[in-house]
């Protein structure tokens, strides 16, 4: 048989590695802006255009390249921060590979220029899919500007792949983060289709962290300080009080390299355990400094994944540094569990007056009407008068107005349908209605009995309004007394602009989304003064997981997030009337069965069932 097996060509393995190192323009930026900090840049600007796709830019100051070195940089396993295997096991440098230059020349349009120092000029290269398709002379300032181009312009599936120019954007915004808050002792500067984002003075850690998140963060730091033989711990803990529902303020960073690790964030957590409210996450700055010899950072392209020799050590020392400082800041006996004001009214509204919650009876809410009105968006109902349906609301005529029964249409969707459909049951005439355990409403039907979980079918009932209101675009807003002013950071507020003709939509009205604050002038009328805040926080968090772009997600995510903060919880008591009032409203949801989250709502039980058990 005849020899098959064949080195692949130099651009075609340069591709093959790309596809490791760069997923996204962000993954650009990041090995870009790693270069310039090897090169020991004092001033790094970075400058983006379309989210990265069409431009990303990183100039330095650093040392520059001579004209052999500016070549040999596009060259695969071409590097001058290691020489021998063992140099991995001492690192002080970002890069050691010497394939990101390779990476990115074989899958963009790539432009250097170079000079260093004490060289009278410097070189100009031009590079298009690995191969060198221009090279001159040029007159330059010290340091290196290197331009990458139409990322992908060659793997159009990879390309494709990319998400909106927002969303990129967003990446690449995490990713300048990440390494700015490594490096405080560098100035930057960030750009996006010509409008200044970021501009980062030298600082220290700590101002550095409150000119990248907003002077709102400072109040927010709690210092952290360890000195062992292990490794060395600084940086800054946020106060729990301010734990978001988002994980956003996160990060590790190992030698100055930000790094993930959800050991190490577990003894965090550990450590603030009982001090915050669950479902929320303590921010945290945390800067770890441990021998290179004690660490492999080479177990993953992207080098934020990193071995540490002795990890539960480590873990324990964090874990007790952490805690220390909550002690010693007199944080922690500050916290009453239960009552915590600034946990439900984060944004000093401590005084207000606090309102029982309670499921709102709109007693002129006339499901029926709003259903024939969504035919204008195009729906189509074709199922006419539904057996099931009508009876449900035979004894709760009184209570619910003026609703007509017999003009009811139905969509023809079998899931959409009620439960009862087949069985023809009804809520009794006189629908009773009790609680259980502060978490589920019993009612009867001809059969039997419903089980409902309030959370969820609450959740149903105000995840279907919301989404009303934001496609007909009628929402009721009310009006502030005083204009509500809060303060985001600017990525949160950048967020908000995505977001903010759904959120007029739904009802929110404010002046213009720009610096680092702004003013509400009115609210949903589900959402009082003193949620507005934590609504916000929690869109901004839910819409980061998410990352969706078309409005018609963004609506979901929206309606979502509102019908998941502010539905009644397990644990409330409800009083009759709003029992009675919630059981009505689910019944007349498009969807009754299932929450907005994909959960049941409410379990029947057949007599038939309860017979059996007394057989
Ligand atoms: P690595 O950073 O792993 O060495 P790269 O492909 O990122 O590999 O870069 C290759 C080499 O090019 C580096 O080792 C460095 O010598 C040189 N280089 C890259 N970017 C710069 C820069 N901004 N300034 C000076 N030298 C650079
Ligand atoms: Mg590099």
């Amino acid at each position: 048989m005849a020899d098959i097996i064949k080195l692949l060509p130099d651009h075609v393995a340069n591709q093959i590695a790309a596809g490791e190192v760069v997923q996204r323009p962000a993954s650009v930026v990041k090995e870009l802006l790693e270069n310039a900090i090897d090169a020991q840049a004092t001033e790094i600007k970075l400058i983006i255009k379309d989210g990265g796709k069409s431009l990303i830019q990183v100039v330095d100051n650093g040392i520059g390249m001579s004209v052999t070195d500016a070549r040999l940089s596009f060259e695969r396993h071409a590097t001058s921060k290691i020489q021998k295997a063992e140099d991995l096991f001492c690192l002080d440098t970002k890069g050691f590979r010497g394939e990101a230059l390779a990476s990115i020349a074989a899958i963009a349009h790539v432009e250097m220029l170079t000079k260093p120092e004490h060289d009278e000029v410097g070189t100009h290269l031009k590079i298009e899919g690995s191969k060198i398709v221009h090279q001159e002379v040029a007159v330059t300032p010290k340091g290196t500007s290197l331009t990458v181009k139409n990322l992908f312009f060659n793997i159009p599936a990879r390309r494709n792949f990319l998400k909106s120019h927002q969303v990129e954007l967003r990446h690449i915004t995490d990713e300048f983060h990440r390494v700015a808050l490594a490096h405080p002792n560098i100035e930057f500067h960030y750009y996006n289709n010509g409008s200044e984002l970021f501009s980062l003075p030298k600082a220290n850690h700590r101002q550095r962290i409150v000119h990248v998140f907003g002077s709102k963060t400072n109040q927010k730091l709690v210092p952290i300080q360890e000195d062992t033989k292990v490794v060395k711990i600084s940086g800054f803990i946020n106060k729990p009080e301010f734990a978001k529902r988002s994980r956003g303020e996160q990060f590790f960073f190992v030698n100055h390299r930000f790094i993930r690790s959800p050991y190490l964030h577990h003894s965090v957590v550990a450590a603030f355990e009982g001090l915050i409210k669950s479902g929320t996450h303590p921010g945290y700055f945390i800067y770890l400094e441990v021998d290179p010899s004690s660490i492999d950072i080479n177990i993953h392209p992207t080098k934020t994944e990193v071995k540490f020799d002795d990890e539960q050590t480590l873990y324990a020392i964090l874990r007790s540094c952490v805690k220390h400082s909550l002690g010693q800041f007199n944080i922690a006996p500050a916290l009453d569990f239960e009552h915590d004001e600034n946990m439900q009214t984060p944004y000093d509204y401590k005084n207000k007056a606090i309102i029982q919650p309670k499921v709102t009876v709109d007693s002129g809410f006339n499901p029926f009407a709003e259903a024939n009105q969504r035919t204008t968006i195009n729906r189509t109902y074709t199922k006419p008068n539904t057996q099931g349906w009508e009876n449900l609301y035979v004894g709760l005529e009184s209570q619910s107005g003026s609703q007509n029964a017999k003009d009811v249409y139905f969509e023809s969707d079998t899931i959409t349908g009620s439960i009862f459909q087949n069985q023809k049951e009804e809520i009794e005439s006189v629908a009773t209605t009790f609680q259980l355990r502060r978490k589920y409403i019993v009612t009867t039907i001809k059969s039997g009995m419903v089980v409902i979980d309030q959370s969820r079918a609450h959740q149903r009932v105000l995840y279907e309004k919301f989404l009303r209101n934001s496609t007909i675009k009628e929402a009721v807003s009310q009006q502030l007394l005083f204009p509500l002013s809060l303060s985001f950071s600017k990525a949160d507020m950048a967020i908000l602009k995505d977001i903010q003709n759904n959120l007029t939509a739904i009802g929110f009205a404010f002046e213009e989304i720009e610096g680092e604050s702004f003013q509400i002038t009115g609210v949903p009328l589900m959402v009082t003064e003193s949620e507005a805040g934590m609504v916000l926080d929690q869109l901004i968090s839910d819409y980061q997981l998410e990352v969706e772009e078309n409005s018609f997600s963004q609506a979901d995510i929206l309606s979502k997030t509102l019908a998941k903060t502010l539905s009644v919880k397990t644990g409330e008591v409800l009083d009759n009337e709003s029992q009675l009032a919630l059981v009505n409203n689910l019944f007349a949801c498009k969807e009754s069965r299932v929450s907005p989250f994909n959960k049941p709502i409410f379990v029947t039980i057949t007599e038939d069932e309860i017979d059996k058990k007394f057989m």
